[in-house]
């Protein structure tokens, strides 16, 4: 019998192992991908979830399962996505709270500029001023006077700290100089459902899921938060036009997964993200909503890491003067 040196069985099995996984990652996806939303189901996150993971399946070949994780603030599907294996079988899309949560959160179980690999950003999307149906008021300025004669009777719903709704609700209680009593939820989804049926006052969401409601006339709308109206909703004033300058406020989304992902998986998540900014299914719905979408040259991990740090910068000075924390 030929017998082996030790060090070279070693050689051979670190060999073995490096083509096995090799062909492991060659293969990726050979599953299902698992795509966690930080809040409700219906929300605005969620709405952009599904449709890019629809889009993403065709390029990835592999069913791309849309998994909501819905906490106040959206701060437990990041956690979860953080401590996953870099497999790239689990990823997380998420908005501007990765870039706010680091200040707001004192026991933050994750730090979005180190623990995960960028994929890329996706869009931007305005946010919407809202009023339950028989809110007493018909437009901003009359909406303004009654919130502020009834401040303390008024409840204002938002997604919980860190939430784009929470930021949106505070930027309109400062520019108003009137504080509410507001209400969180783990989604703006819940939020909607009770501002439809009256037991809410007022909420601030984004476009991809309050257009459908403000055309079916189910709320009552004051202005949409971004510099030009929006043409789906072309009868809602900016919030410059109607009396409220500084009120602007636009939502980005991107996509994450686990740091230590290999980088040909990373490449091929974001060739499948780049593949669905081009999808037109894609593309279109997320414009009908509102949306900006990012440009080509933005669609690099690079460009969505120095977007995130520089997000993280501006967001983080205004909430140190607002003195907003939780634990
Ligand atoms: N619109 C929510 C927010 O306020 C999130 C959601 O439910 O998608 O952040």
């Amino acid at each position: 019998m030929i017998s082996i040196p030790s060090r070279w069985r070693l050689a051979g099995l670190a060999a073995l192992a490096s083509v096995m996984s090799f062909q492991a990652q060659a293969a990726y996806p050979d599953k299902p991908v698992t795509l966690l939303v930080p809040f409700a189901a219906g929300g605005p996150t969620d709405i952009v979830a599904r449709a890019l993971a629809s889009s993403m399946e065709k390029s990835l070949g592999q069913t791309v399962i849309v998994e909501n994780k819905p906490s106040a603030g959206g701060v437990v599907a990041p956690g979860e996505v953080a401590r996953s294996a870099p497999d790239g079988y689990k990823i997380l899309i998420h908005h501007l709270g990765m870039a706010t949560a680091p200040s707001l959160y004192r026991k933050l179980a994750y730090k979005p500029t180190e623990d995960f690999v960028h994929l890329g950003l996706i869009n931007a999307v305005p946010m919407t001023l809202l009023g339950k149906p028989n809110f007493p008021a018909n437009n901003m300025a009359e909406a303004v006077k009654y919130i502020q004669a009834n401040a303390k009777t008024i409840n204002l719903a938002n997604a919980g700290l860190g939430a784009a709704s929470h930021l949106c609700g505070l930027m309109f209680m400062s520019l108003i100089n009137t504080d509410l009593t507001t209400v969180p939820y783990k989604g703006t989804a819940p939020a909607m459902t009770d501002l439809m049926g009256g037991q809410t006052d007022l909420l601030c969401d984004q476009t991809t899921a309050t257009i459908p409601h403000i055309k079916g006339g189910k709320i009552k709308v004051f202005a949409v938060t971004s510099p030009q109206r929006i043409e789906a909703i072309k009868e809602v004033p900016t919030a410059a036009e109607a009396g409220l300058k500084g009120f602007e406020l636009s939502i980005w989304h991107g996509l994450y997964a686990p740091k230590g992902l290999p980088p040909d998986i990373a490449k091929k998540l974001n060739d499948s993200l780049r593949a669905a900014m081009k999808d037109e299914n894609f593309r279109k719905r997320m414009i009908e909503l509102g949306s900006v979408m990012f440009p080509e040259n933005q669609l690099t991990p690079e460009a969505h890491l120095s977007f995130l740090k520089s997000e993280t910068d501006r967001w983080g000075k205004l909430i140190v003067k607002a003195g907003q924390f939780a634990d």
